[in-house]
């Protein structure tokens, strides 16, 4: 008889610990579920689920895209894909050049295979010279590979130059410090490999584009600076190194 009351106790226990859990409200544990994955280059989602119960609390998120990994190489070692021109770059820039079989650097012989320009204009409107320093030695390059050793060059002569300073001093939305004033022809690149004039090409890519005269960190003679004109960027122009302040995007070459 004792048994029995027992086994009828323990039931009825099991019955009331079952009601209180269908009843009870669950203390929900919110967990971040990746529901899509990102890749290179398309942006991936989460959302918040109750580890517990499985209930969707409402909020989700997207997970931006981590970009190509490209290291001394064209293509990415992830996906195998490269930069296409106009796609964000890694220091948070827009590729506008590319070259599969690379270009060199002439300040330490790097090879690089693109180039990618700040979205934003560097400063308001900058001169190429502090104006109490003479720079008529033409101690810089025009050529595709040249911007970086001319910024070098540049603030090794006149080291508040405005131009090559705010330059070297952009590090952009991904803090990279190896930022330049772009040689003219990676200001204006005609190149028979994919893009004419790519340095304009961005008009494409940048909204709002600012119109206007900008600057190059090559010399020509008589204290003038090679630079491009967005509005005719068919033509050459040179400006003042000292009196004409012109607009500036910086450049990093990787
Ligand atoms: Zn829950
Ligand atoms: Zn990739």
């Amino acid at each position: 008889m004792k048994l029995i009351i027992l086994y009828f106790f323990f039931i009825f226990s099991i019955l009331i610990i079952t009601c209180n859990t269908n009843n009870k409200e669950c203390e929900h544990d919110w967990k971040w579920k990746t529901i899509l994955e990102p890749t290179c280059i398309t942006s991936g989602s989460k959302i918040e689920i109750c580890s517990k119960c499985n209930e969707e609390s409402g909020n989700s998120e997207s997970i931006t895209a981590f970009g190509h990994s490209i290291n001394k190489n064209y293509n990415c070692s992830i996906c195998f894909n490269p930069y296409k021109l106009g796609d964000t770059g890694p220091g948070g820039g827009v590729i506008i050049y590319r070259k599969e079989t690379g270009f060199t650097m002439v300040d330490n012989g790097e090879i690089c295979y693109y180039l990618e320009v700040s979205y934003s204009l560097i400063g308001s409107k900058l001169t190429f010279a502090s104006g109490n320093c003479s720079m008529t030695s033409l101690m810089t390059g025009s050529q595709l590979g040249y911007g970086r050793r001319n910024t070098a060059n540049i603030l090794s002569i006149d080291p508040n130059a405005p131009a090559a300073k705010a330059c070297k001093e952009y590090r952009g939305p991904n803090n990279k410090d190896d930022w330049f004033l772009p040689s003219i022809d990676e200001l204006a690149l005609s190149s028979s490999f994919e893009a004419e004039y790519a340095f304009l090409n961005i008009t494409k890519y940048i909204e709002n584009f600012e119109k206007g005269i900008y600057l190059s960190s090559s010399e020509k003679a008589g204290e003038e600076i090679w630079g491009k004109d967005s509005n005719n960027p068919m033509f050459w122009l040179s400006v003042s190194m000292y009196y004409y302040p012109s607009l500036v995007r910086a450049v990093r070459a990787f």
